[in-house]
């Protein structure tokens, strides 16, 4: 059975076609810059040649019925026709409290999809553009949707309650909810398995450390706490957003500066984070790095800023589970940074006495376990792998 899995973003769809029975990959690809122009396909056939379409997207619609055509193709192709795609599994962003799990597509769901659009008015929007897409396409095709607020549904009230008047929270459903909930359930699953411990039974740490970065608690294999919040911006410090902060530096930088809370926003999402604390340099590790190679304090006040956050998530995190099994990095960062999976572990954990195996923390690109202490947690490196983990949520619903 192949599964497409879609994510679709306000201008970009990537897209994966999974053999859902033994989860290889047959094709992937990206569409970019829908509705503007220069719109381009890219395409990869497992085991072919990249194929590059620059062709007008005007709308989503259009990309998907590239995609199908691409994946179609007589030459360049996968599967003779459409009736060999038996499924399709959407990435959505919010699914506030109503959906704590990946749920069949039904005209009732996308409507509940759609009540939560207030909550991420970026995404949601864009993921329903893409679901009504298929819909058109592949008319009877069984569509499922797997949530980024998921996972962390089973936080306990006091993880996820703000300090703030508790009427907003009836009103409003103001809450922690978290993302990037399909990454931290894939890699803490495979973290018990490379404890050879059963999932119900460890205390697991999931640092997702990528353009955008969150952390998480997953005990006895249920999220008990996390660091983004109603938004992605709230908890570690990102790319290009601040995480967390004195909200009372809003009203100061508006007074100050004469700026609009929408512009101060702005600030937060896209100006600050290690770009923003690097001066402007970059919001790419692999650049801070470089700059902190040639003694440049800017690249090194940025990477250490950001280190320490993580570090201090991390012992909260032992908090929350009384106790940690494994500390497991995942992500562009995570997965290709030794340097600050060894600055966190090292300069800022120390107490943990954990000891990292310098050649296995050089590794890349494999599930591993690069720590070398007997007592303590155990450190590891893990890929993520949301689309697979879409395919099996889609492929368990509609088999
Ligand atoms: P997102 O999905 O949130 O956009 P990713 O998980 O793809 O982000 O991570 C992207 C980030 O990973 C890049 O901004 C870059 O900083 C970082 N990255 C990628 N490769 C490396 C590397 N070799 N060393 C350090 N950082 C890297």
């Amino acid at each position: 059975m192949n599964v497409l899995v879609i994510n679709c973003g306000s201008s970009s769809l990537k897209f994966q076609l999974i053999n859902a029975e033994n989860e290889e990959l047959i094709a992937k690809g990206l569409c970019e810059r829908i509705g503007i122009e220069g719109s381009q396909l890219v395409y990869s056939p497992t085991g072919g040649e990249k194929v590059t379409k620059v062709v007008p997207m005007p709308d989503h619609t259009a990309a998907v019925k590239l995609v199908l055509d691409a994946l179609c193709d007589k030459e360049t192709g996968v599967v003779k026709s459409l009736d060999e795609i038996n499924a399709v599994g959407h990435r959505i962003v919010h699914g506030g409290e109503k959906f704590a799990v990946s749920t069949l597509l039904t005209d009732e769901v996308i409507k509940g999809i759609e009540e939560c659009n207030d909550l991420a008015p970026l995404h949601n929007p864009a993921n329903l553009i893409g679901i009504n897409a298929c819909k058109e396409l592949m008319p009877g095709v069984p569509m499922v949707g797997v949530f980024d607020t998921a996972f962390h549904q089973t936080m306990p009230r006091e993880a996820y309650i703000y300090g703030i008047p508790y009427e907003y929270y009836t009103k409003y459903k103001i809450r922690r909810y978290g993302f990037h909930g399909t990454s931290h359930a894939y890699v803490s699953r495979r973290a018990a398995e490379l404890l050879g411990k059963s999932y119900e039974d460890c205390k697991i740490i999931v640092c997702h450390l990528g353009n955008g970065a969150s952390v998480s608690a997953v005990k006895n294999g249920k999220c008990v706490d996390t660091s983004m919040g109603l938004t992605p911006l709230e908890g570690l410090i990102m790319g290009t957003r601040s995480g967390d902060l004195d909200p009372a530096i809003i009203e100061f930088i508006a007074k100050k500066e004469n700026k609009s809370i929408d512009e101060i926003m702005t600030i937060l999402n896209k100006e600050s984070g290690v770009l923003g604390i690097s001066g402007g340099l970059s919001s790419d590790f692999r650049d801070l790095e470089g700059a902190h190679d040639k003694g440049d304090e800017a690249g090194t006040r940025a990477l250490e800023t950001f280190s320490y956050r993580v570090a201090k998530y991390i012992g909260a995190y032992m908090v929350a589970m009384n106790g940690v099994d494994a500390i497991c990095f995942t992500a562009g960062v995570g997965e290709n940074s030794p340097f600050v999976r060894a600055v966190i572990c090292e300069k800022y954990l120390p107490f943990m006495g954990i000891k990292l195996d310098t050649e296995a923390n050089n590794k890349r690109g494999e599930d591993i376990i690069i720590s070398t202490n007997e007592q303590g947690p155990k450190v590891m490196v893990i890929p993520t792998n949301e689309e697979l983990m879409i395919a099996r949520d889609t492929y368990a619903l509609t088999k």
